[in-house]
């Protein structure tokens, strides 16, 4: 059946435009090899084809979509997927966006898929923005036991201890948008918790006050926070029993897994949106290929081909 017209349908009953369009040719797609139908529609006297609704339209190596994603969560720079690849780096960083964008909303949607969560375990992580004299904090929220991730949300802070003067002098104020962060991280749990749930925590002194805010109905138990262990990247916790540890083990392996988040690495993190698409990217593959034992490449692989070339 030919599709309907993308750039007058909406305005048509769907049957309508269906029947206004005809088929007009095809071209073939360089990037993948693929032949691609083209239609015309007798309304508007446009052209347009399946691919020019689609999420990767007028990419020229969308082939490399699977593999860039599959690198970026794996510890891979942005500069050497670029040479793995033998694709250039703006290409690389313009990916990074794009694959970004698709997976917030793959994140988003698979969620909904799932039943609604009964504990749930959330935090700060904390990173930084070029210097660590301004810091970003990564707000995570994941099912207990499961460690399905959630939601998250980046937010700024000012810098602490012996920085505070130095960052104040260099950069000047820095807004604190970490309550506004958790905010919104609240608003995208809502759908995806039941109003009964368990809210398991760090002992934060305003996340009783948010929590009750957006989930009025909730119990939330906060724990005494412990140190950090060097082998768990920092997250994972110095004692025989973490009650957090679905939370820390999922810190440590993005600790582990992308490359601007290791400890000690010359790589950062320039702009926060980045990292914001960087960690969106990591979610979904988190989700959906690590979370799920050996079984989940051949599903991951299959799912894959359809929705990014
Ligand atoms: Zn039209």
């Amino acid at each position: 059946m030919n599709p309907s017209c993308p750039y007058c349908s909406p305005k048509l009953t769907s049957s309508d435009a269906r029947t206004l369009v005809r088929r007009c040719g095809s071209f073939r797609r360089k990037s993948d090899s693929r032949s691609v139908q083209r239609f015309h529609c007798r309304r508007c006297q446009k052209n347009f084809s399946r691919s020019t609704v689609h999420p990767a339209y007028r990419q020229k190596k969308r082939q490399f979509n699977d593999r860039l994603r599959k690198l970026l969560c794996s510890g891979v720079s942005l500069r050497r997927s670029a040479k793995l690849l033998h694709l250039s780096r703006t290409t690389v960083a313009r990916k990074l966006i794009y694959l970004g964008e698709i997976s917030r909303n793959e994140l988003r949607e698979s969620n909904l898929l799932h039943e609604k969560c009964q504990i749930v375990e959330f935090d700060d992580q904390e990173t930084s923005e070029h210097t660590k004299c301004k810091p970003l904090s990564i707000t995570l929220a994941v099912e207990s036991k499961t460690r399905r991730i959630l939601g998250f949300e980046i937010s700024q802070f000012q810098a602490k201890g012996h920085l505070t003067k130095i960052a104040l002098k260099k950069y000047g104020p820095r807004k604190d948008t970490r309550a506004l962060g958790r905010k919104r991280l609240f608003e995208t749990l809502k759908p995806l918790i039941q109003d009964n749930a368990t809210f398991k925590s760090d002992q934060n002194p305003f996340y009783p006050g948010d929590l009750k805010k957006h989930f009025p109905r909730a119990e939330h138990i906060a724990f005494k926070g412990a140190r950090g262990s060097v082998v768990g990247q920092g997250e994972l916790k110095k004692i025989r029993f973490d009650p957090l540890f679905s939370l820390n083990h999922t810190c440590a392996m993005t600790r582990a897994n992308m490359n601007r988040l290791f400890r000690r690495t010359w790589c950062t993190t320039k702009l926060p949106a980045r990292l914001r698409d960087h960690f969106a990217i990591y979610a979904v593959y988190h989700n959906e290929m690590l979370n799920r034992g050996p079984t989940s490449a051949v599903r991951w692989a299959s799912s894959r081909t359809s929705s990014l070339s």
